[in-house]
């Protein structure tokens, strides 16, 4: 049921208020309903886009340049999925190594989470040789307001605020008692016995660090709510050709041919004899003719004959050739940081986000590593050529044109100096108060992490009915 008027309400019926619409809360009150527990969303923003919703999202970033605040994200039902691009696998295995979870945590979930993202649960991997794995992304199209709308109108057991934004929480001795909620110009107390925090990856931690200011004890004050904030560096970090077809002969039937561009990810041999972060390159299917002109030319300069092959491939259309984009991880530093601004307050009274975010070496590093890796098994089995951009290559720099997946601030973990959530995703110290979503990541690897959100969420669902059957 969707309501207009909060005085509709009776919160004594709703075990459970999740804040936030998108993948994160959507997810985990659709499952909280196939167990027969009723649920309240509320949602800050409209049915759709409205610049004077998305306004509250503004925010400043110190440091540098990444995707302004506001159009990285989306204040609406549905959330970011509005505009998201649909990217979507599990994390690596290897990508889990500090967290307190496992892989095999989430996997039971995949079936699941591919039903709701409306994809195949399949993933392929294929092994290149000790460094490189070929690897599969599913594309989805879903867009949670789209798909969900008018099912969350129908269902008895789902029930949405509109227009409606979380403030704070209140309460003492480790439980929260109430959430302010400010609506139509006024402020509601919300009273239920499970809050989820399912509001994105910076408005989770906002939040969190506002309830801190406005009641002192509530929060630990050692935990360290907004820290470790990263977020996948998108770069195009140099160009490249690969010959499809003698890739497609020696992987024989192994090659992942799909509709989409060529994948390649490190492996865990990479990751840890090299001592670097995790990357993943991928080469598009439709490039740019330009470009390989370019690319063409100057090899037929350094290497006449090795150019001319090329060019007879590339007319053949045997060669993915172009750009190199690439997903880079960063290392979740305690200086990359979500604060409130101590002046600037928003329109509803709340100090607007600060991020603190400074780009990483490590990153950097993982970039050459991985392209000058890559490039020797190119050369060595006369697969390709690949070129790292000059400025990768010397480890000055590189431009980050994403910065759109925002993780940590509210990290899990088990010490409470470093971590904020617990591996069941309650906040340390306070018994009735969960976190879904992105910012709950102790490491970010190089995978989209809508996949893992979703995951995490239905796990989420899972505790809550073992909670409130206890
Ligand atoms: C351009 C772009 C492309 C992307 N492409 C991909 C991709 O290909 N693959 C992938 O995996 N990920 C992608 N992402 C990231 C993806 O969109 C997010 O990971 C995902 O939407 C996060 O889900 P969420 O529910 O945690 O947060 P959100 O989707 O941001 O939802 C948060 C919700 O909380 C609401 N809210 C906020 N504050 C309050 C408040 N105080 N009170 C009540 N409600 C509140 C918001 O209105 C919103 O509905 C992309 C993001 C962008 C911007």
């Amino acid at each position: 049921m969707i309501f207009r008027k909060f005085q509709d309400i009776d919160f004594n019926n709703f075990p459970v208020v999740i804040f936030g619409s998108g993948p994160a809360g959507m997810t985990v009150a659709l499952e909280l309903e196939k167990k027969n527990i009723s649920s309240v969303i509320i949602e800050a923003g409209e049915s759709e886009y409205s610049e004077d919703s998305q306004d509250q999202y503004n925010g400043k970033i110190i440091g540098d340049n990444i995707a302004d605040l506001s159009s990285s994200r989306l204040r609406q039902l549905g959330g970011t999925s509005g505009h998201w691009g649909g990217w979507s696998k599990p994390m690596e295995a290897y990508n889990f190594k500090n967290w307190p979870i496992k892989k095999e945590d989430l996997d039971p979930y995949n079936t699941k989470t591919c039903s709701i993202l409306n994809i195949k649960n399949q993933f392929k991997k294929t092994k290149l040789n000790n460094y490189f794995n070929q690897i599969e992304f599913k594309y989805s199209t879903v867009r949670f307001a789209e798909k969900y709308k008018t099912y969350i109108e129908k269902s008895k057991k789902i029930h949405l605020i509109l227009n409606c934004q979380l403030s704070h929480f209140e309460g003492s001795e480790k439980k929260i008692q109430s959430a302010i909620c400010l609506f139509n110009n006024s402020s509601k107390k919300i009273k239920s016995k499970y809050f989820i925090l399912a509001c994105g990856g910076i408005e989770n931690s906002r939040i969190l660090l506002w309830t801190k200011e406005k009641n002192g004890s509530l929060i630990n004050k050692n935990l360290p709510v907004g820290q470790y904030w990263m977020n996948h560096p998108w770069i195009i970090s140099g160009i490249g050709l690969i010959n499809k077809k003698k890739l497609k002969s020696k992987l024989n039937d192994q090659f992942i041919d799909y509709d989409g561009p060529l994948h390649f990810a490190a492996s865990k041999n990479l990751i840890e004899e090299k001592k670097i972060l995790s990357a993943a390159i991928y080469m598009n299917a439709k490039e740019d003719t330009k470009l390989y002109k370019e690319i063409i030319k100057d090899i037929l300069c350094i290497a006449p004959e090795y150019g001319k092959k090329i060019a007879h491939l590339i007319f053949k259309k045997d060669l993915k050739c172009g750009n190199i984009f690439m997903n880079i991880e960063e290392p979740p530093s305690k200086n990359n940081r979500i604060k409130l601004d101590p002046h600037e307050r928003d329109k509803l009274n709340i100090p607007v986000v600060n991020l603190f975010y400074n780009k990483s070496k490590e990153s950097l590093l993982a970039a050459k590593t991985f392209l000058e890796e890559f490039g020797n098994f190119c050369i060595k089995e006369d697969l390709g050529r690949i070129a790292a951009k000059e400025n990768i290559y010397n480890l000055d720099d590189f431009k980050n044109m994403g910065g759109y997946h925002h993780l940590g601030g509210t990290n899990m973990g088990i010490n409470k100096s470093i971590s904020v959530v617990n591996s069941k995703l309650k906040v340390h110290d306070i018994n009735n108060l969960y976190i879904a979503g992105s910012s709950n990541f102790t490491t970010g690897g190089y995978t989209n992490p809508t996949y893992t959100i979703i995951q995490l969420s239905l796990r989420l669902a899972d505790e809550l009915h073992s909670k409130l059957n206890t």
